[in-house]
């Protein structure tokens, strides 16, 4: 096979807008990094994010925190999830979901998911009738939305909230609205490998005055609340504000700073990967052993990663496949590994949940290869991987059918 070795970093994102970089570096002139330090009639950068981070999902509120497993945290605290209730998510998610339930004390009941990757609402339903859970936390795993109007149906006839994890659906939309708006509260990351990158940093979004106060108080506010940028107004804190612990997980300005601009432009950066991702799964669909998950048609989704299948391949058969591929410069990761590698999704690797039967998930992911598309990439650069993996896996499904 003569096929040219793929050359970039798969973990290199682009920098950081030179406004933020400037913005950033106005901050440090000022001193004044934390949140609630302000001169008179200033408005600090983190209040400025969440005001336009508010406006830019539709939602009446937003806050602004140290990380998204933190958003996840102070959501269901804020929820009312305390020790011994039970929280259903997906089987198939990043280790901080599961973590931020253990965290408040709750209890994972994992859901299984489709072979498109989507949270499958039947064993939902199931689960809500055989665990009575108080929380449903639908992580939208790699960016796939389940029928979102059907989910908040689920849960708004079951009375379960509904707190989405959207890190992987930063400016997706299912029929037109936002992911981050079909239930109680949406989180979103800004870790460097999100849609936003200010290294670490988290948002939680709701149209929930009470529960927003809540949060707030959560995050670490202190009685400085009447500083956010889109916080509920003062009556809604009058209760919270004593009876809320403070679990100190604000945002600083500087991280405020860098992420500004890069919220001003994600519109154009979701464009971006979206073309990536086209060309990628087009090239993908050539290789007939190649499955792709279905993107159904009320979903805008934000290709900033692409999954695919390879049903049927061996566990030796497919760490081959991963080893030419990463020969020919293309990391791939497989979810079927039995050991976690780099960042895990795979739930036997959980020991801090009870272990769980999920075959349909197990047997999903048994065949199941991520990839990042960064925007250093170029439309052509995808091309040349996706016909890099095409070659791979066509020479191992040949070798592991022979
Ligand atoms: C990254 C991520 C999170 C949490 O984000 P952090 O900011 O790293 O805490 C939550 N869910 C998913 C699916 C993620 O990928």
């Amino acid at each position: 096979m003569t096929i040219a070795r793929f050359s970039k970093s798969f973990t290199q994102q682009e920098p950081i807008p030179e406004e933020g970089i400037a913005a950033a570096v106005e901050v440090m002139r000022s001193g004044r990094l934390h949140r609630y330090n302000v001169a008179p009639g200033e408005e600090a950068e983190v209040s400025a994010l969440e005001r336009e981070l508010a406006q830019w999902q539709g939602s009446a509120y937003a806050l602004a925190c140290s990380s998204g497993g933190a958003a996840l945290r102070i959501a269901m605290r804020a929820a009312g999830i305390g020790a011994g209730d039970v929280v259903l998510t997906n089987a198939f998610t990043l280790a901080p979901v599961p973590g931020a339930i253990v965290a408040v004390g709750a209890r994972v009941v994992l859901v299984e998911i489709t072979e498109d990757l989507r949270l499958d609402l039947d064993d939902l339903e199931a689960k809500i009738a055989a665990h009575q859970p108080k929380a449903v936390m639908a992580s939208h795993m790699r960016g796939h939305l389940c029928d979102m109007e059907r989910l908040s149906a689920i849960c708004d006839r079951a009375g379960v909230p509904l707190i989405e994890d959207c890190a992987h659906t930063m400016g997706a939309k299912w029929n037109g609205r936002r992911s981050g708006s079909f239930g109680l509260a949406g989180a979103f990351s800004s870790q460097t490998y999100k849609h936003l990158n200010s290294g670490e940093g988290g948002f939680l979004v709701s149209d929930d005055a009470d529960f927003m106060a809540r949060a707030i108080i959560l995050s670490g506010s202190y009685m400085l609340y009447g500083r956010h940028g889109a916080a509920p107004s003062e009556e809604h804190f009058r209760q919270a504000r004593l009876d809320m612990p403070n679990t100190s997980a604000r945002m600083d300005n500087l991280r405020a700073a860098l992420l500004r601009p890069q919220l001003a432009r994600i519109e154009d950066a979701i464009n971006r990967w979206n073309d990536r991702y086209r060309v990628t799964a087009n090239v993908l669909a050539t290789c007939p052993q190649i499955v792709l998950p279905r993107r159904p048609a009320q979903e805008d989704y934000v290709g900033s990663s692409i999954q695919f299948r390879l049903p049927g391949i061996s566990a030796q058969g497919a760490e081959a496949f991963i080893a030419r591929a990463a020969d020919l410069g293309v990391e791939l990761k497989w979810f079927g590994a039995g050991d976690p590698v780099g960042f895990t999704s795979a739930h036997s690797s959980w020991h801090y949940v009870e272990p769980q039967s999920l075959p349909r998930t197990d047997d999903v992911l048994a065949g199941l290869f991520d990839m990042r598309l960064p925007l250093t990439f170029t439309v052509e650069d995808c091309r040349q991987i996706g016909e890099i993996i095409v070659a791979c896996a066509a020479e191992q499904m040949a070798g592991d059918a022979s």
